[in-house]
């Protein structure tokens, strides 16, 4: 892509959504543009980091054997009323043309277990995984935060259909695999915590996978010893780590990014949802959800991968691999560098536009690509290379440049 064609553009003025970081960073940069209060555009940048957040998360969803499916995002009251859950307050209300009443769905058991409903009737149809990655709707009082909290947002979820408890625990202990396999592959194997937070009616915990962040709107107890840590919701119960029994546990701000939870049977038994089992007796189906934030991570990752000059995206999830600089007499070779990494596969942001040295230096830093080549009439066969994470460049020749970009991509 050619950064003289793309839409959206550098800007020195956030104004427009200072309150975070990363709504700053993200606007300045040309990412995303807001709409109304947590309710934001994607450009085509912040769409890239997007969808590069979400086809980790479904690839890793996929190899778990669940299936992707696409639920609706405008339900009819009614399913909310079967779980009494229609006044809960986040609910987004609207009204239909006959009169109907309408809402925005802020989460899916209401859509997901009648649906599922419709199709498994015997033992012999479980387990079940069903999950998909679909705009939430929450009325949130405190949508200020940038991405981190949207009153539209993305996020994954995943709902999972069992005989017993067992096989939900076994599933459980599956997923908590998975999210952490999540979570590396995004580039944040080494701040990911898992977090005991309460269970409600079910199980005596659910778990979050919280990142610590100055920001966070969550304080956590972490246990230094195990890399885990105890939300403060449940603390007076818990003040102890429950792995290792250490009680020196240090309190955090954090930002939660994904969740699990047990839900037993609170919504098999609102919609009356029984399977046949093996000895033919009517039980009652047995379930489990798993949330991603996935707009969330992405604000979070700049909340923690930033410095003065702007983002430093991980190499997993940066929109662009490579961002190609051409300063005057280098535009030749630079277009000829250009065609290359693109029949290679590797994605390059071409800064071809007739802009100063330290403009283009300026946007690159902001924008927060990992890997910065830059071309001038001085570069000559070679090229400047310099890491978006390192102070230093480097003058070597296009070959070693490639290599080296080469090894950052198959990391992936
Ligand atoms: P929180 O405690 O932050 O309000 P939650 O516990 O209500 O979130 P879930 O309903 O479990 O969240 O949603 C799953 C995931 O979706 C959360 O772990 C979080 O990462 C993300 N999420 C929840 N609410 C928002 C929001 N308003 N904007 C962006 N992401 C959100
Ligand atoms: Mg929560």
């Amino acid at each position: 892509m050619k950064y003289s064609q793309m839409l959206g553009r550098t800007t020195k003025n956030a104004s427009a959504d200072n309150a975070s970081i990363n709504g700053q960073l993200l606007t300045r940069a040309g990412f995303i543009s807001k709409q109304i209060s947590g309710v934001y555009n994607y450009l085509p940048l912040g769409l890239k980091t997007l969808n590069k957040i979400t086809q980790i998360v479904r690839q890793e969803m996929d190899r778990a054997g669940a299936q992707e499916v696409l639920m609706p995002a405008m339900t009819g009251l009614e399913s909310w009323t079967i779980t009494n859950r229609q006044n809960m307050d986040v609910l987004f209300h609207l009204e239909g043309r006959d009169d109907s009443h309408l809402v925005l769905n802020p989460t899916h058991e209401e859509v997901v277990t009648p649906l599922v409903q419709q199709t498994v009737l015997s033992y012999r149809d479980l387990p079940k995984a069903v999950f998909q990655i679909q705009n939430k709707f929450r009325n949130e009082p405190r949508a200020k935060s940038g991405l981190l909290r949207g009153r539209e947002f993305l996020m994954k979820d995943l709902y999972s259909f069992h005989q017993d408890q067992a096989d939900l625990d076994a599933y459980y202990e599956k997923m908590k695999q998975v999210y952490f396999k999540v979570y590396e592959r995004l580039g944040l194997k080494d701040v990911t915590l898992l977090t005991f937070a309460s269970g409600g009616a079910f199980s005596k915990y659910s778990h979050e996978f919280q990142l610590l962040s100055e920001v966070g709107e969550d304080t956590i107890f972490v246990c230094e010893n195990c890399k885990i840590a105890i939300n403060k919701e449940i603390i007076a119960d818990q003040s102890i780590c429950p792995e290792c029994g250490n009680t020196n546990l240090v309190s955090k701000q954090a930002i939660e990014v994904g969740n699990i939870f047990k839900l037993g049977t609170r919504f098999s038994e609102a919609f009356n949802f029984h399977y046949t089992s093996e000895n033919g007796e009517a039980k009652l189906i047995i379930m489990g959800c798993y949330g991603i934030g996935i707009s969330r991570l992405m604000g979070t990752i700049v909340e923690i991968f930033h410095d003065d000059k702007g983002i430093i995206w991980p190499d997993q999830i940066a929109p662009f691999s490579v961002h190609l600089i051409s300063l005057p007499g280098g535009e030749e070779k630079a277009e000829q560098l250009y065609r290359q990494l693109q029949d290679l596969q590797i994605e390059v942001l071409w800064d071809d536009r007739k802009e100063s040295a330290g403009t283009k230096f300026a946007d690159a830093d902001l924008i927060g690509i990992p890997t910065r080549l830059v071309i001038s009439a001085r570069t000559g066969e070679n090229v400047e290379y310099k890491r978006r994470n390192e102070e230093t460049s480097e003058v070597i020749s296009t070959e070693e440049a490639i290599n080296r970009i080469k090894t950052h991509v198959s990391k992936l």
